[in-house]
């Protein structure tokens, strides 16, 4: 099988209406559309990169999309692991990290010792509003009653803004982190944010993860050692037991398992 590249003239925007779960009615998402032969292009790429190393298919992306190439962080195992990669292969992709101002200390420490360690600088991009004047707006903390609003205005908002500069982000979702995951291709037509999806660990599990966190060193989050799973925010992140669901300690006590940045494709 022989691919073309999926290379832009970037399609012309469109406004979107963007309605559903965690997504106002009164918003409107402007995004870019692929022209047919460009998904059809994205499609054969994902074919082709499937059995490919993660370090591979980073190469990929980076000879295809940069500078205009990206890769979002929640400073999470797969992050930094990624990270590592892109310090070899090309330290100045952007990299960036949605500050949500509800993060832990310990997280906003980790990127100072990824700095420190490959040079690469975790850029934090908040949303408009800081905690204070968010919280005062809407008469306290929004995650305690409506986490969904709260993860849009903190997150998919923030991320709609910097995609807009970029033709292709990079994430760190696996399949096997849950069954919402399971069929993560290495690279789509992300339609929510109007740019191309690469996942280069999408086949890797938690073992491969953190097998090469301690194999390289790779800097983690102390909180993994404290029964952190997976770690966002601070009020919507606990500790979880043996035998637990990894992403189990997300909004415990809610139906909620996603932020809003990786669902809905459709
Ligand atoms: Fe708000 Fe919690 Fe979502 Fe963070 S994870 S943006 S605190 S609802």
């Amino acid at each position: 099988m022989s691919c073309a590249v999926a290379r832009w003239p970037v399609p012309d925007a469109v406004e979107r209406f963007s309605g559903g779960r965690g997504q106002p009615e009164q918003a409107v998402i402007t995004v870019r559309i692929p022209t047919p032969e460009q998904i059809e292009m994205i499609e054969c790429q994902n074919v082709l990169l499937e059995g490919a190393t993660a370090e591979e298919v980073l190469a990929w992306a980076v000879e295809t999309y940069y500078p205009r190439f990206s890769m979002a962080t929640a400073l999470g195992p797969e992050g930094c692991v990624i990270i590592s990669m892109l310090a070899k292969i090309e330290p100045r992709v952007y990299v960036f990290n949605l500050d949500t101002g509800y993060q832990f200390h310990e997280t906003l420490e980790l990127r100072q010792r990824i700095a420190e360690r490959y040079g690469v600088i975790v850029n934090l991009q908040r949303p408009d509003l800081g905690v204070e004047a968010y919280e005062a707006v809407h008469g306290g903390p929004l995650y305690k009653t409506d986490p969904d609003k709260c993860c849009f205005d903190r997150k998919v908002r923030v991320l709609e803004r910097v995609a807009k500069n970029f033709d292709a982000w990079a994430t760190g979702i696996r399949r096997d982190q849950s069954p919402t995951r399971a069929n993560t291709p290495i690279v789509r037509w992300d339609k929510k944010f109007g740019l191309v999806k690469i996942s280069p660990l999408a086949t890797w599990t938690k073992n491969d993860v953190w097998r090469r966190i301690l194999a390289e060193d790779i800097p983690y989050n102390p909180l993994h050692d404290q029964g952190y799973a997976s770690i966002g925010c601070r009020p919507c992140t606990r500790a979880v037991s043996s035998g637990e669901d990894e992403r189990a300690g997300r909004w415990t006590g809610t139906a909620k398992t996603e932020c809003g940045l990786h669902t809905s494709n459709e």
